[in-house]
């Protein structure tokens, strides 16, 4: 079985898509990563999820990855006395550290990390940015504000704090619980929720080691005073603009998005364009223009894959919103504008031998007309490389490791495949060529373009191109 796009399709789980003739209907339909949302269920039904999608996996034959998105540092007020109040422009307001339940003048923010940082000036932002207040002062023990904008604000509503940066970790005592429970289970990818620092990738990485990749979920301003070292610390990122929406003004959330995918295509990291992209399918059968146009420009940009969340995990439409994803992706692949946006975009090689290697890889593809590039690859890395140069034809990767195969899920244009090590480069390209045919990407007299590392099986490696031509003894 073989996708017919280079993009990727990351869906969500949740009640929508609970069970196997669910999650194999969502994975036939395009899904190539589920994300498991650590705000939501338990762990029982994070741990049922995982046994589904293996099993679909080995139904499929396909190698799935799952990508466990922990909550992270989610602010939140505490609750009020009647349940909700009323916030009127022009009021004062006080966040304070008195647990009593709150009326419409007061609440308790458990956060005693905040009342340090926030100073005179700064904006808090309620309930998804819908209630706005701005800090008149603050001490140790209250953060004084008038209301900007009003509304209903009731029990555990978010908080967000655009203007400053948080002195709190990435990973939260529950995120440590979830963590070691996702690790035993297996995951793929672990998502990091507002990062800040590179300094919280490294610090989730140590605890991580090379279990799962982690993905960063850029959501923070602050975090894009660090990109450049957020997205080399990172395996892979994430446009997270439901948080980063709220945080910057919705006008800025487009130029980030595409400085963001500048800065991972030139990194050669993965990057995922999340939130509100089909979100009217949540209740509707079909997107608006507008997000399908929205899912297209991710795609033009040249993301490795896009994501569904409420969509697929909560909606009413689940199947339907990712067969509309597969669509708006086959259809703009298929449009030769796309390679010329590709092309235009084309990163230059770092001056080392898998680049190098990878870089030719490209070229050759697309001078023979090559049906296939295959990458032999056992930490997943050169598989990446040639990623990065976005080459024209498919990249089958063969590695004989599952973990990698199925990290290599979420990235763009590649194919993976398992196998055993091969031992010399006769049976490396045999190997190559059979798995092309067998997969289906290419027939007797088509040209194949191979990369691999010698002596074979040493990682990082990676200094062998190898042209041949399919003609494989049925
Ligand atoms: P969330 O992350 O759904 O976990 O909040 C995505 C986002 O903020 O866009
Ligand atoms: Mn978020």
């Amino acid at each position: 079985m073989r996708r017919l796009r280079k993009a990727k399709i990351v869906a969500t789980l949740g009640p929508a898509s609970a069970t196997q003739e669910t999650i194999q209907a969502l994975f036939e339909a395009g899904a190539d990563v589920f994300r498991f949302n650590f705000s939501h269920g338990t762990h029982a039904d994070h741990q049922e999820r995982y046994r589904i999608v293996r099993a679909v996996e080995r139904s499929v034959g396909r190698p799935i990855a799952i990508l466990a998105d922990l909550q992270g540092p989610k602010l939140r007020v505490s609750t009020f006395a009647e349940g909700k109040v009323t916030l009127i422009a022009g009021q004062e307001f006080t966040l304070d550290r008195d647990p009593t339940p709150g009326t419409n003048v007061r609440v308790c923010l458990p956060h005693p990390e905040l009342f340090e940082v926030i100073a005179g000036g700064q904006s808090l932002l309620l309930d998804d940015g819908k209630i706005r207040l701005e800090v008149l002062d603050s001490d140790k023990k209250r953060i004084r504000t008038r209301v900007v904008n009003g509304g209903e604000l009731s029990n555990r509503k978010g908080v967000n704090v655009p203007d400053a940066v948080l002195p709190i970790p990435a990973l939260t005592e529950k995120d440590k619980a979830d963590l070691a429970f996702a690790l035993e289970l297996g995951v793929d990818w672990v998502a990091l929720s507002f990062v800040q620092r590179p300094e919280d990738v490294l610090e989730a990485k140590e605890i991580i080691g090379n279990r799962a990749g982690v993905l960063s979920k850029l959501e923070k301003p602050a975090a894009l005073d660090q990109l450049d070292a957020i997205v080399q610390a990172s395996d892979a990122i994430m446009v997270a603009r439901g948080d980063l929406g709220v945080e910057l003004p919705p006008e800025r959330v487009p130029g980030v998005q595409k400085r963001i995918l500048r800065v991972c295509r030139q990194h050669g990291k993965p990057i995922v364009i999340a939130t509100q992209m089909l979100e009217s399918m949540i209740t509707m059968p079909v997107p608006t223009r507008a997000e399908a146009s929205d899912v297209a420009s991710a795609i033009y940009d040249g993301s490795d894959a896009v994501m569904l969340s409420a969509e697929s995990a909560s909606g009413a439409y689940p199947i339907e919103a990712v067969e509309m994803m597969n669509r708006i992706i086959t259809e703009v692949e298929k449009d030769p504008l796309y390679r010329n946006m590709l092309d235009a975009q084309h990163e230059t090689p770092l001056p080392n031998r898998g680049d190098a290697i990878c870089s030719a890889l490209r070229d050759v593809t697309s001078i023979v007309g090559a049906k296939a590039t295959v990458t032999y690859t056992s930490s997943g890395h050169t598989s990446l490389r040639a990623a990065r140069e976005r080459p024209s034809a498919p990249i089958i990767s063969i590695t004989p490791k599952l973990g990698t195969a199925r990290r290599l899920a979420l990235v763009w244009g590649v194919h993976s495949t398992i196998s055993d090590q091969v031992h010399n480069e006769s049976a490396m390209v045999a190997a190559a060529c059979q798995t092309a045919f067998d997969e289906g990407f290419a027939e007797a007299g088509d040209q194949i373009a191979i990369t691999a590392g010698m002596p074979f099986g040493q990682p990082g490696s990676t200094n062998l191109l190898r042209l041949a031509e399919i003609w494989p003894t049925k």
